[in-house]
């Protein structure tokens, strides 16, 4: 059996799944106690000895599914927006706590590892796995095998400068401060924050990603204007990153993921910016949802 947590900022989730089929074996979800370290420990522990009495087993190992990533030079975890892990070495708390081996991995990482595994990536070589949610997150799979990078870097897409800025998006640039220090990011454009506060600037009205996507399936111009800078900036952000690495298969998940009409218009606009006019990569939907950071924790298992 296969062990994977999701440590989200607002719930942690447990997933437990058959070696062979991947069949969900147990499930469980608690809320994230914030601004605790102590507790997130406990949380973990909890759940993995909760799940095994349940299944009537012991594991040996688990895989976490984590906000940020490891430091390659203090071994603790940085960029991550749950504060509260900075600094900590999770990985060998965790071992001490639980007496198990451990894999951390990025969720968004653990998201694309999913989709490769067995899901809407599941037929291709290089999956590129986009969360495209309150933030944004990417991970590259190749081979079913998650590209961490040296500096626990890999698919760091979204803080990368929005590609090919237009005169109103750089003066935009100027006061959107992003969380790491920059301005003029990729997540503060395609994330579904980055949609809502578009919305915001054409129509003057604040309102969530849901509503202006009902808003947009009723024809509103202004939901229609928002999508349309939206599609195009989702399509220059994707161009700029096939140009280099050229994945097989674009899985995107998140809130944003949602909006049907991206999968009908967003593979012709990329095709206007990337170098030679040519894109032939199909961009999908994720299967998995949600499930997609436990179920990808899970899998780091498989290599033990
Ligand atoms: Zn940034």
């Amino acid at each position: 059996m296969l062990f994977g947590i999701d440590l989200g900022g607002t719930k942690t989730e447990i997933t437990v799944l058959s070696d062979d089929d991947h069949e969900v074996l147990f499930k469980k979800r608690v809320a994230t106690v914030k601004n605790n370290y102590a507790a997130t420990l406990t949380t973990i522990s909890s759940l993995v000895d909760e799940a095994q009495k349940a299944l009537n087993v012991t594991t040996n190992v688990f895989g976490v599914a984590i906000p940020g990533t490891v430091s390659a030079i203090t071994h603790t975890i940085k960029n991550a927006n749950s504060y509260w892990l900075i600094g900590k070495d999770l990985l060998h708390d965790l071992e001490k706590a639980t007496g198990k081996k451990v894999f951390l991995e990025n969720d968004a990482n653990c998201f694309a590892l999913s989709e490769a595994v067995d899901g809407a990536g599941a037929a291709y070589k290089t999956v590129w796995g986009l969360i495209l949610g309150t933030g944004s997150g990417t991970g590259i799979v190749i081979d079913r095998k998650t590209i961490e990078g040296r500096n626990g870097l890999g698919g760091e897409w979204g803080h990368n400068p929005l590609p090919w800025m237009n005169d109103y998006e750089h003066e935009l640039a100027k006061t959107q401060h992003c969380y790491c220090g920059k301005q003029g990011c990729i997540e503060t454009f395609v994330s579904g924050t980055g949609f809502e506060a578009e919305y915001a600037r054409q129509s003057g009205k604040n309102i969530l990603g849901a509503e202006i996507a009902r808003l947009l399936k009723s024809g509103e111009k202004e939901a229609k204007d928002t999508f349309d800078l939206y599609v195009d900036r989702l399509a220059r952000s994707i161009a700029c990153f096939a140009n280099f690495i050229d994945p097989d298969v674009i899985v995107l998940g998140g809130g944003m993921s949602n909006l049907d009409a991206l999968y009908s218009v967003l593979p012709n606009k990329v095709k206007e910016y990337i170098f030679g006019k040519e894109f032939v990569t199909p961009i999908v939907k994720a299967k998995h949802g949600d499930s997609s950071g436990g179920r990808g924790a899970a899998f780091l298992c498989q290599t033990v």
